[in-house]
């Protein structure tokens, strides 16, 4: 049985905006739910309703075998953590992160245990002294996690907690939200446009586009076998290859390029999907290619090719040297084959 569950939830605002259009969600009790999309495709408007901030056109909300639909945020056993982060100003760090435990009836020694644990896993120890003014933007946000995880409510809602911190902070950071996560065993929904936070965060991700939600499942489903051209085109970067052609007798067929397809599948216009490290260079590969740039990643090369069936990008290891200018055989390892009308995966 889902924990939480989202039942046809629509939001539209009063001037019109449809953010969100339908969305049937479903999440596991202690399941990690990552909400994925582009900028405006209704993910925090989702999260705001979960919240209790938002109240949902149509549609109905569960958690727990219980209908919060219309129950306000304080009825809602949730925590929050959003991007911008509102600290207490007159409060110091151990105070603003024990604020949520105050009205829990727990003893003081409990309370304190429990700031002294958010303290030592987030390294707050040396500012717990400090007021807010006194910290940098991302001890800040820090103790806008500790405040939102001190407690253990049913259901964490956060929403791009780890926005405004620097890159390798957002490392450290997600691998500390993840671990307290699944210590407590609390079921959270997480919102990021940032696939790789979410594809290294997530049990279930859910991938949404203009209020909708266009797949879901665990990290590995989305990457290798993307619903749609949607899905195939916003997760991995750089993005997947797309070549535009024709099914006939059981081949894909583009200039330069006859692949064949292992289905039998009806003849017509199709495109081709392979991602950049399933392109390999091989001699007598089915397709010719000239190296037109070569891209050091430092861990890796992408090189980009112009073949006749359009640019393609390869991932290549370091070491692999392929010269600018010549022309290159390759072969793909894996490819998929989309429905260029319906944008669906044959
Ligand atoms: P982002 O990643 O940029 O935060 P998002 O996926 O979270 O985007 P939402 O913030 O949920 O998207 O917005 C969805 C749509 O609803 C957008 O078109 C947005 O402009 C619109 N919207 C959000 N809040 C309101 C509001 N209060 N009134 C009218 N339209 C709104």
């Amino acid at each position: 049985m889902s924990f939480l569950e989202c039942r046809g939830l629509v939001k539209t605002y009063a001037d019109g905006t449809q953010a969100v259009r339908g969305l049937d969600l479903r999440c596991s009790e202690g399941e990690f739910v990552v909400l994925l999309g582009p900028s405006g495709c209704g993910k925090t408007t989702t999260l705001r309703m979960v919240a209790g901030l938002e109240r949902p056109t149509a549609g109905q909300i569960v958690l727990a075998g219980a209908d919060i639909t219309d129950c306000s945020p304080a009825e809602r056993d949730v925590g929050f953590a959003f991007q911008f982060y509102a600290l207490y100003p007159h409060l110091k760090v151990e105070d603003n992160i024990g604020f949520p435990l105050e009205s829990m009836g727990l003893k003081r020694r409990e309370r304190q245990q429990r700031i002294a644990d958010m303290v030592e896993r987030l390294g707050l120890g040396a500012l717990t002294g400090r007021y807010p003014r006194q910290l940098s933007g991302g001890d800040q946000q820090r103790v806008a996690l500790a405040r939102a995880m001190v407690r253990r409510p049913q259901l964490y809602l956060m929403d791009e907690p780890l926005g405004t911190l620097d890159a390798s902070l957002r490392l450290e950071m997600r691998a500390l939200i993840r671990a307290q996560q699944l210590d407590a065993g609390i079921t959270t929904l997480y919102v990021t446009h940032d696939q790789e936070e979410a594809m290294s965060l997530a049990d279930q991700v859910v991938v949404m586009d203009r209020g909708q939600i266009r797949q879901s499942g665990d990290a590995a489903l989305v990457y290798d076998q993307p619903a749609d051209l949607f899905v195939a085109h916003f997760i991995g970067s750089p993005s997947m290859n797309f070549i535009s052609g024709a099914i006939r007798e059981d081949c894909f067929v583009a200039p330069g390029l006859v692949w064949p397809v292992a289905e039998r599948l009806r003849s017509g216009p199709a495109t081709l999907g392979v991602r950049p490290e399933l392109v390999r260079p091989a001699a007598t590969g089915r397709l010719r290619a000239a190296v037109v740039h070569d891209e050091y990643q430092g861990a890796c090369r992408y090189i980009h090719l112009q073949a006749d069936c359009g640019r393609l990008v390869m991932r290549v290891a370091d070491r692999e040297r392929v010269a600018v200018g010549t022309a290159v055989g390759l072969d793909f390892a894996r490819a998929l084959l989309f429905d260029p009308a319906s944008g669906q995966r044959l």
